[in-house]
């Protein structure tokens, strides 16, 4: 998702908190064991992590599934245009995957969740029944509160087995402005029917929490799905146009409604779709996948044409640089939400409340541009990767920022291009400006009021960080063995740490620990600075001054700058600062300052965004000084008073014996 950020960054969305808490496993690591890069490369033989080969991505990459078992859903529905209501049909064809049986399958009932004005959404169960002929009714409870359904199986399900139901039930739409909704008016041509998260969607079962049954929630986004199989029929009243997951391979008409039929062929991890009698359509095609934008005609100035380009800009980088984008279709739809943008598999929504808010001059212009390109490089972390958005909601977020600044990079030649507020400044006076620590590898019920800095902001920030340190090239290839290696699958931090350690060929704690664990930043201070006569060397030690708040020791390269005493430079030096950290310089004569460089990606607590260096002139000195350092050490206004001084000294001398001559003549 993307949020419409407000002047100062900071959420426009309401934060409900909620009392409720899940368990997040804590990742792996010692507290305190940490060591610096260069202690790594220094240390020998770095530690073999085993290859896996990604067989995997080359087969499904190409669509192949052989062999690879999913569940099959066939989801039909019916919008009642003048209700705001649609009436579905889900076949669910459930497959096992995990070790444990199951007596029950809970599924999601999102849309009374949902913000609403006065028409509630909803999603009400009719009946669930077996398979056969005659159909027998299955049991199931629904529990109003926790958005959920629970269907009974009539025997327990093996791992490895498949079961299959059916499910009757009718969708109210909330006439909110959230992800499904119907908003707008036929009189001014702007209205639209959003079917997202809308129907019974079967929850995760995972090793952290068994099933994840968590409700929608008000911060971040609160989706965590397993890939499936789809068929998808929409049926619309006729004149309307439909934009939705997977490609059209049908349609047919009864002179009233038509019925669309849509086939992603490959596994997604749900559907949505979206329906208007306004929508203008273009298309384009790019490595034989049909991009598609839906638009109304009043926000044509701003669609038409450039729409479609940041999609396929987005789609050609992100294929080169993590992998393939392997659907046949890509819509980017206009929708109402408060949102700016929200993404679904093949299909991703761009809000008017954002092109709104460009008109009125409250959000730069940029960012249509930054919602279309977010959304699409979402296709990549959070629907081929998938995670649990909730618990791991800063990964998914975190890739996909670092994702659409790399567009900025590759093509406007600025990593920060899409940046109002520079994530770098933010991030460095956080602290500062609202006093609390930020750990990012927490659950969002963990943080919610900070779910919109830490998932958009700092995890980004942090995975730029990241590539300062490894370089460019391992860093790309981290990210793109990491999306290879989870491909159609479901992926934790660990996961991520794990792909960067295979690729850079060393044990990652040192910067994962720290970076993402940590809840400040640190606060380096100037603990001694000694210049020793005798043999020209400078001994800093540097201090964090926020070590004792937080679990693990940082360790960042900070450039070093030591300037004499005319402001000349005397030695520019990056060095190691691992927590406290004591360095030796070599300096040729006398030094006056000594300064650590905050002008790069350097991460510390800072009071300002201004603040670019932290300096000091209160040295030390020891030893002797050598005959020129002592010379050296003379200032020069002292030397040349001197000189002068001695010149008039010659001249009265030579005054005085010239006259004392003349006298004696
Ligand atoms: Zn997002």
């Amino acid at each position: 998702m993307m949020r419409v950020m407000t002047m100062r960054g900071v959420p426009r969305l309401l934060i409900f908190v909620l009392l409720v808490s899940v368990s997040l496993v804590p990742i792996n690591g010692d507290e305190g064991l940490l060591e610096s890069q260069d202690t790594y490369q220094s240390s020998g033989t770095p530690p073999v992590i085993d290859s896996i080969i990604i067989a995997d991505y080359d087969e499904f990459s190409v669509g192949n599934f052989t062999g690879t078992e999913f569940s099959h859903l066939n989801l039909s529905v019916k919008l009642n245009e003048v209700e705001s209501i649609v009436e579905g049909n889900l076949t669910v064809d459930f497959y096992n995957d995990d070790p444990v049986p199951f007596s029950r399958i809970p599924f999601h009932l999102y849309p009374s969740g949902m913000l609403y004005d006065s028409r509630q959404g909803n999603i009400t169960i009719l009946n669930v029944t077996t398979m056969g002929n005659p159909a027998q009714e299955l049991p199931y409870g629904v529990l109003w509160e926790q958005q959920l359904m629970w269907v009974n199986l009539t025997e327990a399900l093996q791992p490895g087995e498949r079961t299959e139901f059916h499910i009757e039930f009718i969708t109210t739409l909330p006439d909110g402005l959230d992800r499904a909704n119907v908003h707008g008016e036929d009189g001014s041509q702007s209205r639209i029917y959003t079917f997202s998260s809308s129907y019974p969607i079967p929850c995760v079962y995972d090793k952290f929490d068994g099933w994840n049954t968590d409700p929608y929630v008000g911060f971040g986004d609160p989706f965590y799905i397993d890939m499936a199989f789809y068929d998808f029929c929409v049926n619309t009243p006729d004149g309307m146009t439909v934009a939705a997951t997977g490609e059209l391979i049908g349609s047919d008409s009864d002179g009233e409604s038509t019925t669309y039929h849509f086939d992603p062929i490959l596994p997604v991890r749900e559907v949505t779709f979206s329906a208007s009698r306004h929508y203008q359509v273009e298309s384009g095609n790019v490595n034989g996948v049909t991009v598609s934008s839906f638009y109304l005609p009043d926000s044509q100035p701003e669609w038409e044409d450039d729409v479609l380009e940041w999609a396929i800009l987005t789609l050609t980088l992100l294929n080169e640089t993590y992998g393939v984008y392997p659907y046949s279709t890509l819509n980017i739809v206009e929708q109402h939400a408060f949102y700016g943008g929200m993404e679904y598999p093949c299909q991703v929504y761009m809000t008017r409340g954002a092109l709104e808010s460009v008109r009125a001059g409250s959000l730069y212009p940029e960012f249509l541009e930054l919602v279309v390109v977010h959304e699409v490089a979402h296709q990549w972390w959070s629907q081929l990767v998938g995670d649990d958005s909730i618990d791991w909601g800063f990964l998914d977020e975190g890739l996909t920022c670092w994702s659409h600044n790399y567009y900025g990079e590759v093509y406007y030649s600025d990593w920060e291009y899409l940046q109002y507020y520079r994530y770098l400044d933010t991030v460095r006076t956080h602290h500062e400006e609202f006093g609390v620590g930020s750990v990012i590898n927490q659950s969002n019920y963990e943080r919610p009021e900070l779910v919109g800095y830490i998932d958009y902001t700092k995890a980004p920030l942090i995975l730029e960080k990241l590539r300062v340190e490894i370089g460019h090239e391992k860093f790309v290839e981290s990210l793109s063995h990491f999306f290879k290696q989870n491909y159609f699958e479901i992926a934790t931090l660990p996961d991520l740490q794990e792909a960067f350690e295979f690729v850079c060929g060393q044990d990652m704690d040192w910067f994962f620990l720290p970076w993402f664990d940590n809840p400040f930043l640190p606060d380096y201070s100037f603990a001694g600075v000694v210049y020793n006569w005798t043999d020209d060397t400078l001994t800093v030690t540097i201090e964090d001054l926020n070590e004792d708040l937080n679990l693990y020791s940082y360790s960042q390269r900070v450039p070093v700058r030591v300037y004499g005493y005319y402001n000349e430079i005397l030695l520019d030096e990056i060095v190691w600062i691992n927590s406290t950290t004591t360095f030796v310089l070599s300096v040729s004569t006398q030094p006056a300052e000594v300064s650590l460089l905050y002008d790069g990606y350097i991460l510390v607590d800072l009071i300002s965004y201004d603040v670019d260096s932290l300096s000091t002139q209160s040295i030390r000195f020891v030893g002797t000084p050598s005959l020129t350092e002592f010379w050296g050490s003379i200032p020069m206004e002292f030397v040349a008073a001197f000189a002068v001084t001695g010149v008039v000294w010659i001249l009265a001398f030579y005054v005085l014996r010239k006259r004392s001559l003349r006298d004696a003549a």
